[in-house]
């Protein structure tokens, strides 16, 4: 940190990592990001974490891409094989004629050979609202079909199912900034003080001031230290607990009737549902004594203002959206939801994954979660789009697209700042169908273990080289500025889709972000009253009822977007995990984010302070497992699954329940994906990363 002297100008932008969405101030001095502060933004009040404020010079780090790559005629079979520092022997430098030549040339070739649904496409939270767009509108208009997703779908696709089936609504009900007007709130399966910590930050200030926090989670975290309840649940027992918190709630007469008739359907078939999951018998399940899960069911239905926030620990799981319709459930019958202090909040992610949501990058739905199987809504978007044709069938999802490239129905890929070759499950197999495309052309900032398998490399922009709008867990849509240029020959993400789409035969003409948000916002309700003036001044949340309103932090006050206009009560049943501990794999394997690392690591593991602080792969095991095993705290241990093994350092943490192995997935030299069941929920279709049967061995050193 330093003062005015140090740089030579100072740009406001949005941090790049996770959902919060810190406003930042990127100080900028010979061209170089020198550092960066906090801002007084609407979800940061000027606070940033270590990732915020120490992460950023990967930006500058020598592995960025500066010139478009293509693979050598004479290159190795595709493997994960590419040093990114050293790749001469694999790829070769070009122009962007002919790479771009030779990119359109792939795709459109596959399209004009087998048709469009030979292609698919696999955005990026990365991306900003405006490249989003872009993207899922050339699949959508330049392959005629729906197969676009993006990591949404490893993520909350299960939380913003049950929250579109229920509530009408994907996005949050309220910002979690809402906690300061809350009496009681419940964490369950979100680790804030790790990945999500400036939220964090609030939800401590809310203890201090007498606010009662519940955490629920199988692993034992930080806020521990703050909660009044810590329910450590047994891994794979969320629906048998949250069952037996709504019933006692129902047994004991504590649910809010008046708001029950008012608001909700369904709740006879819940009532009823609820008898069979009396707290004696749950407790034997989900380990929570049922004392505890009495004082939970009281402390909340009892609460004046209660809010619930939710992570992956509930979505990622092959019952994530019975989860998140438990949770659902517990707000509506105590009628927390709507008000002040109340509501239901999916902590999202990455930084963009709401906004990347929003504006249609998903299969199944065009901008505003406005259903591709619906004619109306279909022609609304042809018309905007110039009359091409918008297919009616629902798209593949992330972990269907790679299956039926397996299948050789697809042969072709377009994928923009997603990295499935570390990010998706049962990597053995992600990988074998990103070596089996026939043309993959792979957008990027670094050549990433995806970039491996490319037959072209486009160079992207990084976050402090681009203009354009992100919206984060708060919905607040707010305005990322360019501090530095692209390095070398690399570009703006849009500029490089539009050029694409351009190649590939699309009549586009867009010039600037702000020509396709305009574009973007006229087919998105949410973003009414939100233009691009408004953002260039400040941030927004959506819904703003007027061009001078800043925005709803609480939604359905007054009813539901759903037919009829209530929220629903949806049953759910106890569903067992994809794959439970046996003899061959007694322990339970769960993954999970670091404070200090992002995702697949690509961005943080080249952040000098980050990567000083957290440089090697580790998992955590408890001490008595560890003990248990003759292992050593440092020392490597082998993690075994069904899908494969890997060998990592092992940690002592008490956070860990005996059966369970704690495994961060930023580490491409131990990738925890190698090991993680492709198992999906039917509804989210997002995989089990929470969950899988592992053995763990110690390493016999000579
Ligand atoms: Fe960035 Fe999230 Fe940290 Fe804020 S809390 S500085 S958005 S990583």
């Amino acid at each position: 940190v330093g003062d005015s002297a140090d740089f030579d100008e100072e740009i406001a932008s949005v941090c790049p990592f996770c959902g919060v969405g810190c406003q930042i101030s990127l100080k900028v001095k010979d061209g170089r990001v020198k550092y960066v502060d906090g801002l007084d933004g609407p979800a940061n009040e000027g606070r940033l974490c270590v990732k915020g404020r120490f992460g950023f010079d990967y930006i500058h780090h020598p592995h960025r891409l500066t010139k478009p790559l293509i693979r050598r005629i004479d290159a190795p079979a595709k493997g994960l094989n590419v040093d990114p520092g050293n790749w001469g022997d694999v790829f070769r430098e070009a122009t962007w004629e002919e790479a771009m030549s030779v990119a359109a040339g792939g795709l459109g070739g596959l399209r004009a050979a087998h048709g469009g649904t030979a292609v698919a496409g696999f955005g990026s939270a990365k991306c900003t609202n405006e490249e989003a767009y872009l993207f899922q509108k050339l699949i959508r208009q330049g392959f005629g079909h729906n197969n676009v997703d993006h990591c949404t779908r490893l993520c909350h696709a299960s939380s913003v199912a049950a929250l579109m089936e229920n509530v009408g609504s994907g996005a949050v009900t309220a910002t979690f900034n809402e906690i300061e007007n809350a009496d009681v709130a419940i964490v369950i399966g979100a680790n804030p003080i790790e990945n999500h910590p400036v939220a964090a930050t609030y939800f401590k200030q809310f203890t201090q001031r007498g606010g009662k926090l519940i955490v629920m989670d199988p692993r034992g975290q930080a806020l521990k230290r703050f909660a009044s309840h810590m329910l450590q649940f047994k891994p794979g027992t969320d629906v048998a607990m949250l069952n037996a918190i709504c019933n006692v709630i129902v047994t004991e007469g504590l649910f809010d009737r008046q708001y029950i008739e008012g608001y909700t359907e369904n709740w006879a078939a819940e009532q009823a549902h609820l008898q069979a999951y009396d707290p004696e018998s749950m407790a034997a399940i989900c380990g929570i004594d049922a004392d505890m899960l009495r004082d939970v069911a009281r402390t909340f239905a009892g609460a004046n203002a209660g809010m619930i926030f939710w992570g992956m620990g509930v979505s990622q799981h092959t019952y994530g959206t019975d989860n998140a319709r438990c949770l659902i459930s517990l707000a509506l019958m105590t009628g927390q939801i709507g008000r002040p202090g109340t509501g239901l909040h999916p902590l999202r992610g990455q930084n963009n994954v709401q906004g990347a949501s929003d504006a249609g990058m998903i299969p199944m739905f065009l901008p505003d979660y406005q259903s591709v199987t619906s004619a109306d809504i279909r022609a609304n978007f042809e018309q905007v789009w110039g009359g091409t044709p918008i297919d009616p069938q629902k798209g593949l999802t992330v972990t269907e697209i790679l299956d039926a490239v397996h299948e050789g129905q697809i042969k072709g890929m377009y994928i923009l700042g997603e990295n499935p070759a570390m990010s998706d499950p049962d990597l053995d197999h992600a990988r074998a169908a990103l070596a089996k495309l026939d043309c993959l052309v792979v957008q990027d900032i670094f050549l990433t273990e995806t970039a491996n398998f490319a037959d072209v490399i486009l160079p992207a922009s990084a976050f402090a080289e681009k203009t354009g709008t992100v919206t984060n867990t708060n919905r607040q849509v707010q305005m990322g500025r360019p501090a530095v240029p692209p390095p070398g020959d690399a570009r703006e993400d849009w500029v490089i889709i539009t050029d694409l789409a351009q190649r590939l035969g699309l009549d586009w003409t867009y010039d600037h972000p702000r020509q396709v948000y305009d574009e973007m916002a006229g087919t998105m309700p949410s973003l009414d009253n939100i233009t691009w003036d408004r953002l260039e001044r400040g941030a927004v949340t959506y819904p703003s009822l007027s061009p001078t309103d800043p925005g709803q932090p609480i939604m359905f006050a007054n009813g539901f977007p759903r037919d009829g206009g209530r929220a629903k009560f949806t049953p759910a049943n106890v569903i067992a995990p994809a794959e439970e501990p046996d003899a061959d794999y007694p322990m339970v394997l769960t993954t999970g984010r670091q404070l200090e690392h992002w995702h697949t690591g690509s961005m943080t593991r080249r952040a000098t302070v980050l990567d000083a602080v957290e440089p090697e792969a580790n998992c955590s095991l408890h001490p008595d497992t560890l003990r248990r095993l003759g292992v050593a705290p440092g020392d490597l241990v082998e993690l075994t699954t069904r899908r494969g093994s890997i060998r990592i350092m092992a940690r002592a943490d008490r956070a860990v329940a005996a059966d369970m192995v704690f495994l961060p997935f930023a580490f491409v030299e131990a990738a925890a994906n190698l090991l993680t069941n492709p198992a999906v929920d039917p509804f989210g279709k997002i995989p089990e990363f929470k969950y899988a049967a592992v053995r763990v061995t110690a390493i016999q050193t000579a």
